[in-house]
């Protein structure tokens, strides 16, 4: 049975789970100088190596996160039935991290921080509030903690009003070069088709290695057979009479929907950060970036012994946040306008002021630009109907 020792430590911060949320507070307040405790609880048995987080470069990326960048590019594609288009830009480049990469920079920081530690095989089995704070127990022990900040995903919700991004990729290396290697195609082969909008996506590291994954956004869950079978068709006109190694495989379903802000317990606020903290764009499936903004204000707060409040932490602003919903009601409606929607996009929106659109950092004009190329008539509907789910629920909230 887990007991608390009335010796025991209050460790000041507590951070469940050591993926890009949890480990990018740690290196924020590493940055930060936080001179509290701080200790992650991850359930897994150790760092993993199983997915590269990609992103559109800008002044947003911390030096931290710089330093482990392991591949940059400058030219980002799609393609449909219709032509091939792409973008380049040499600032905001397209840019990977390797989850490794981020548990090892993670793991030398704290080896040199006595104050911090990431313990491993450690699994959550609850964690409840206290008049000064917080007690949560493990499969192990029991510990105090002034703050807690979850970033344990959330399970899918089946009554989504958004949209899912299934995939199944693998890292693959042959002894022939068969990949563009200066050019990330972000959406080739762009299609809909029964399973919802699919397209396939290759991130080459040389002309004879890649990720490549098919990846489809989708109403309901796609399972993984599915997904393989896809992507085994796919691989076969990519790598031809090749023979390839596979080095990672990449499989899941991402949430791309907004996530219930409203779970925090009434005594005292329990933070949530990453997916779970509403980080992830939900009408594009990336949250890396939008995680280390978070980070970074989350790291504040904390250093400065403010009150964390999770409106002002929010990784997204709700300009954002409207207009993905738009998009996703657009997509929900009719999945077939994807492709002309994205196809639009690259056509005739400037690399910099798409790269600074998918990175929240988009001017005015920027914006305007986005909207411009929209296909007006069905946007305008879906905004109307978001508006009037949006004053229903406002409604149906204040007369409780
Ligand atoms: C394969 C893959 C590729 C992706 N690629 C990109 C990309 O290129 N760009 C991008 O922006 N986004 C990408 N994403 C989406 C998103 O950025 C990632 O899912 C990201 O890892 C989410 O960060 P997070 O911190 O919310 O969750 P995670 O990184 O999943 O971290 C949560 C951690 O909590 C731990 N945990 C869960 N339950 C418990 C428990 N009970 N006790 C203790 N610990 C627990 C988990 O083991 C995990 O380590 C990708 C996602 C996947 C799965």
């Amino acid at each position: 049975m887990n007991t608390i020792d009335a010796e025991q430590a209050i460790v000041d911060v507590v951070i469940i789970g050591a993926g890009a949320a949890g480990l990018s507070l740690l290196l924020a307040l590493d940055e930060q100088q936080y001179t509290g405790t701080v200790k992650v609880l991850e359930q897994r048995s150790g760092p993993q190596n199983d997915r590269i987080w990609s992103f559109w470069h800008s002044n947003a990326v911390p030096s931290y996160i710089e330093s482990i960048i392991s591949h940059k590019w400058s030219t980002w594609s799609l393609m449909t039935e219709q032509g091939h288009y792409s973008m380049e830009h040499c600032f905001y480049q397209y840019c990977s991290v390797r989850s490794e990469q981020l548990s090892a920079l993670a793991a030398e920081r704290t080896s040199r921080q006595a104050n911090f530690d990431i313990v491993f095989d450690c699994d959550i089995a609850s964690v409840n509030v206290e008049d000064d704070g917080f007690i949560i127990t493990t499969a192990n022990e029991t510990l105090l903690a002034r703050q807690v900040i979850d970033t344990r995903p959330p399970a899918l919700s089946s009554k989504h009003q958004g949209l899912l991004q299934c995939f199944y990729g693998e890292e693959i290396r042959l002894d022939a070069g068969v990949f563009e290697p200066s050019t990330v195609k972000l959406m080739d082969q762009l299609r809909s088709s029964a399973l919802g909008i699919e397209f396939v996506y290759v991130l080459p590291f040389s002309a004879n290695h890649a990720l490549v994954e098919f990846t489809c956004f989708s109403i309901d869950i796609i399972d993984k057979q599915t997904l393989k079978k896809r992507f085994a068709q796919i691989i076969k006109t990519i790598v031809k009479q090749h023979d390839y190694e596979v080095v990672r495989i990449e499989h899941a379903v991402l949430p791309m929907y907004s996530i219930d802000q409203n779970r925090h317990n009434s005594q005292r606020d329990l933070i949530y950060g990453g997916i779970a903290g509403g980080a992830m764009r939900t009408a594009t499936g990336y949250s890396f970036l939008s995680s280390q903004r978070w980070a970074k204000k989350c790291a504040s707060a904390l250093t400065q012994r403010t009150k964390l409040d999770a409106t002002a932490l929010a990784p997204i602003n709700s300009l954002y946040q409207k207009m993905d919903a738009i998009m996703l009601t657009v997509l929900r409606t009719d999945m077939k306008i994807g492709v002309t929607i994205f196809e639009r996009l690259f056509r005739r929106v400037k690399a910099e002021r798409f790269a600074r659109f998918m990175t929240e950092q988009a001017t005015f004009f920027d914006i305007l630009s986005v909207i411009w190329v929209m296909p007006k008539w069905v946007f305008l509907r879906a905004a109307f109907s978001s508006f009037f789910t949006l004053s229903a629920l406002s409604n149906k909230k204040n007369q409780r």
